[in-house]
């Protein structure tokens, strides 16, 4: 740390991203990236992109602003595109949380909400999930704050229902209820078409799962007209070339094939289905998951095992070191193949356990 740290920062807990490891080939089974390649057109619109890259994107983004509202079924004005999910969240806490509108999120959750609460001295409090991790609406209604629910949550995998969320939206319109979908194409149903009806109602999706667009850095939010011009206020006040050239043309190409991610998704969801009855069978706990990924533990091993263990053989998942779910893992769904290998080398390790 230099001297000329601000003091606001000097005590900050940055969030801790996933490994992205160089050093050798693992099954990468630890970020929630797809292991599908982004659309065939994606590819061509980005080299065609390229040509015009001495120019600055267009900061409306209107072309990739439109394709996302239809795709939505909301109108343009109902969109602001983003770079990364990450970025929408990072404005709507600027926009709307201070010292008199703190946060509300639960204490298993992703954990960027606490990071970015703590960096904008947003007060913040965690509401415990049950025992079984499931949201309960009620200990939310009642108390202040903008609340932030990840729907289906992460890593828990799992999905509360919209009607759930509606409760908690009507309970209090004074309130603003972000609901961020960044698994909901894994078998969840979305909250979108609610904008229409409840102005405290702002959803965040992003391109990294569904799409295979993590490394493009591409999410957006959608809600009334208001919320979104607040947000542009502050994108406009930071960073107004947020979306860049590239990145733009393959989102764009990639909402023109929406079929071709829709496979993916159905491939990821049988895939998921798979990784959850072997590892039952195993003996594991596993979640009743709605996204890319499972969340794990097996009663009397630690988690810390399995994930070196795993590591060891070549098989990267994560881990929290985080009370409660210390014991697990979240393993993201990959190919067929993956997960085969997955469960060989989880047999391994019970088989050894009970030997
Ligand atoms: N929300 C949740 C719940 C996530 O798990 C992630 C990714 N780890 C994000 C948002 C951010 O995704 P991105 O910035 O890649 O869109």
């Amino acid at each position: 740390m230099s001297v000329f740290l601000s003091e606001r920062f000097s005590s900050l807990t940055p969030y801790v991203p996933g490994e992205q490891p160089q050093d050798k080939k693992y099954i990468k089974l630890n970020t929630n990236e797809s292991p599908f390649p982004p659309a065939p057109n994606a590819i061509d619109a980005v080299s065609r992109a390229v040509e015009r890259l001495a120019l600055y994107p267009d900061p409306e983004q209107k072309a990739l602003t439109e394709k996302t509202a239809a795709l939505c079924g909301v109108g343009f004005e109902n969109v602001l595109m983003t770079n990364g999910s990450d970025e929408a969240l990072d404005f709507a806490f600027t926009a709307f949380c201070d010292t008199n509108s703190p946060a509300l999120f639960a204490d298993i959750t992703y954990g960027f909400y606490k990071v970015y609460a703590e960096w904008k001295h947003v007060p913040f409090t965690e509401i415990p999930l049950n025992d079984d991790f499931t949201l309960s609406v009620d200990d939310y209604i009642g108390k202040k704050g903008a609340v932030f629910i990840a729907n289906p949550n992460a890593p828990t995998g799992l999905l509360l229902p919209v009607s759930e969320i509606e409760r908690l939206l009507r309970a209090d319109a004074s309130r603003l209820v972000v609901v961020d979908e960044a698994y909901i194409d894994f078998g969840g149903e979305t909250v979108i078409p609610l904008i229409k009806e409840y102005c405290n109602l702002l959803v965040i999706r992003t391109f990294s799962k569904s799409r295979s667009m993590a490394g493009a850095r591409l999410g957006f939010a959608v809600g009334c007209k208001a919320l979104i011009d607040d947000l542009k206020q502050i994108k406009y006040s930071s960073n107004p070339f947020n979306v860049n050239a590239l990145t733009a043309a393959a989102g764009i190409a990639s909402l023109e094939n929406d079929s071709y991610n829709a496979e993916n998704c159905r491939t990821i969801c049988e895939n998921r289905e798979y990784t959850i009855r072997e590892l039952r069978k195993t003996g594991f706990f596993v979640t009743d998951s709605k996204t890319n990924f499972v969340f794990a533990k097996k009663p009397n091993v630690s988690g810390k095992y399995i994930y070196e263990t795993l590591k060891q053989n070549g098989i990267l998942v994560r881990r929290f070191d985080t009370p409660r779910i210390d014991d697990y893992v979240r393993i993201t769904v990959g190919t067929k193949e993956q997960m085969k290998t997955l469960i060989s080398e989880i047999k391994k390790i019970t088989e050894a356990q009970n030997a």
